[in-house]
């Protein structure tokens, strides 16, 4: 039997750090042995994980009140009702949902959240327009909000994939960056002079379409080469 010399906890026989403390278990005496049976079960460590997130999220919620009420309050004794605190009271809860959300998700799947975000900054934009006015939100804002969120998860999604190899990974991404920068221009040029118009976007569009290719090619020989090599038995 062993006892952690940090904080003197009874130790298993499986156990190679403790449990408690996390301090690494040498005993000359007594080897730790892996295929022994564990003294509690293995979910416990998931359980203090799911701990430690809550708290944490309690703690930035707790936080992120003490500017959002202090910004209300003043404005409403400033002002006598609630005007330039609407801005900086939406931008705080915007942060607190992008950073408290995650903290509640044991293995966060990255495309969830990028979806979110585009969900919850579409959510906060059409929140400043209510109070800003203005006819930037739905012809310029939400669909460049749409296309970088689309972009990235497009990307996210390509990444993770484990069917496609490295060559289509990155065909894929640069035809991302090509459409991305196509549709960013345009929407820009409708906004600005409302006419479809491609200028600087055509520079970045070309080279990515140009290394695409690339890619593809010498993606294609590798390949060649590789079925060549096995046919012939080397
Ligand atoms: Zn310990």
């Amino acid at each position: 039997m062993s006892y952690c010399v940090n904080c003197g906890v009874e130790l298993g026989a499986s156990e190679k750090r403790c449990p408690l403390c996390g301090v690494e278990v040498i005993n000359p005496a007594e080897r730790s042995d892996p295929s022994a049976q564990t003294p509690y079960p293995r979910s416990v460590e998931r359980v203090r994980h799911r701990v430690i997130r809550v708290a944490a999220a309690r703690v930035l919620s707790l936080l992120m009140c003490i500017p959002l009420i202090s910004i209300l309050l003043i404005d409403l004794i400033q002002d006598g009702a609630l005007t330039w605190s609407l801005i900086p009271a939406a931008s705080i809860v915007f942060a607190f949902m992008a950073l408290v959300f995650p903290c509640l998700f044991e293995r966060p799947k990255v495309w969830l959240f990028l979806l979110f975000g585009t969900l919850e900054t579409a959510l906060f934009l059409f929140v400043l327009k209510m109070i800003l006015g203005g006819d930037w939100l739905w012809l310029f804002a939400l669909p460049v909000t749409a296309l970088t969120g689309a972009a990235l998860i497009g990307v996210c999604l390509m990444l993770g994939s484990r069917r496609a190899g490295v060559p289509l990974k990155l065909i894929v991404m640069l035809l991302i960056m090509m459409v991305f920068v196509l549709v960013l221009q345009m929407l820009i040029e409708i906004h600005l002079h409302r006419c479809i118009r491609f200028s600087w976007s055509i520079y970045a569009a070309i080279p990515c379409a140009l290394l695409s290719l690339v890619v593809l090619i010498i993606g294609r020989l590798i390949q060649r080469s590789e079925s060549f090599r096995k046919k012939m038995f080397f």
